[in-house]
């Protein structure tokens, strides 16, 4: 099947009874049909039918084997970092999410669990960092909010070179543009919270491998730690795929058309975007991945007049989050990176003056009205 036709055909469908959509089961308990006989459903922190369906859906369109659904991006992330033991280091990407930096520095250091940050885009980075007791690398590509580009394919065969396991945040891509079990990466980690439900009105994630040994430890993980996504959110997520390629083809047409809007526009300074020419993963990005996505940043010329362009917007909402129907606006330097040391945010970029937007699929002349009004105040 093609991507779109998996999306809606999917998922296992166990009974022929069961013809038209996905019926919800809340039970956390089942009752026990014979004594003395383990059974497919027992109690649901363990295995239940309505997250078991999402869940092999997941996997189906990461192209993956086995499949793990959690309460969040974060108790995915979380939940995935149990593989690692008092003693591990891991090498991540010095732009990734702040929270996965927030539980390794915050949490897992206090196990024992060592991680060094590198620019990733320089795959010689990612080499001087490994050390006798590196056990895996994390990426995010493109990364937020400069939309750097890290070379998945590079990275795979540095990792297999030193036997290290390989995780892919793919947020930013979804499956539909970007699989990053195709080029050999173990375990690819969502914040189903943004473009996978895609209309900022839940909190999931999702884990996918092909690895039967990382399958098993990330099951334990689920049942042990019970950072499971809710029966109602596993329906609704299941609901939200069906229509991914058309989200995420319009949000990205949207995307395409704001930049040439933009790039012609006098107050607006630098755009970043995976598929511009001014980035220079450009080439990479377009060899894993089928097209830019649906964010982007800019700066102003003029960052006295950040808080201006903010107040004026009236289409575009100002919150974080990102892959939802509604455009939303925010400013890395005082939101999702806030507790940046401020030489730190100046060296990455992360000035006063960038903006990170991320595209919704409302109507373009919409949006471009919008920002345009907002750009001329
Ligand atoms: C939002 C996000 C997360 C965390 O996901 P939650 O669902 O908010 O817990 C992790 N990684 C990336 C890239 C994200 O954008």
């Amino acid at each position: 099947m093609k991507f779109e036709t998996k999306t809606i055909h999917g998922i296992k469908k166990e009974k022929k009874k069961e013809l038209w959509g996905t019926t919800v089961n809340f039970a956390s308990t089942f009752p026990v049909a014979e004594f003395g006989v383990t059974q497919e459903f027992e109690y649901s922190r363990v295995s239940a039918p309505t997250r078991n369906q999402l869940e092999s859906l997941l996997a189906n369109l990461e192209g993956g084997k086995y499949g793990y659904a959690f309460s969040s991006g974060m108790a995915t992330t979380t939940s995935v970092f149990t593989i690692f033991e008092a003693g591990d280091h891991i090498i991540l990407g010095q732009d990734i999410y702040g929270g996965t930096y927030r539980i390794l520095n915050d949490v897992y250091s206090k196990f024992g669990v060592e991680s060094t940050f590198v620019d990733t885009t320089d795959l010689k980075n990612i080499r001087k960092a490994i050390k006798p007791n590196t056990k895996a690398i994390l990426i995010e590509t493109p990364s937020n909010p400069l939309l750097d580009v890290t070379d998945i394919r590079g990275v795979v065969k540095l990792a297999k070179e030193h036997n290290l396991i390989t995780i892919v945040d793919n947020t930013f891509m979804t499956p539909y543009l970007q699989k990053p079990l195709d080029f050999g990466v173990d375990i690819v980690i969502h914040s189903a919270t943004k473009f996978l439900s895609g209309h900022h009105d839940l909190l999931a994630g999702v884990a996918v491998t092909n690895d039967e040994k990382l399958a098993e430890k990330i099951q334990f993980a689920q049942t042990a730690a019970g950072a499971l996504i809710s029966p109602f959110d596993s329906w609704l997520l299941m609901r939200s795929l069906k229509t991914l390629k058309l989200r995420v083809e319009a949000a990205q047409k949207n995307t395409e058309k704001l930049i040439e809007f933009f790039q012609k526009h006098d107050a607006v300074d630098k755009i970043y975007y995976p598929t511009l020419d001014t980035n220079k993963g450009k080439k990479i990005h377009e060899s894993q991945a089928t097209g830019g996505g649906a964010v982007f940043s800019f700066t102003l010329k003029d960052d006295s007049k950040v808080k201006t362009f903010f107040e004026s917007l009236n289409v575009a909402i100002f919150a974080a989050s990102l892959g939802g129907a509604e455009t939303l606006v925010t400013h890395p330097s005082t939101i999702t990176h806030a507790e940046m040391p401020e030489e730190e945010k100046e060296a990455r970029g992360f000035t006063h003056s960038l903006i990170r937007i991320a595209v919704g699929f409302e109507n373009i002349d919409d949006l471009i009205a919008d920002f345009k009004q907002a750009l001329e105040k």
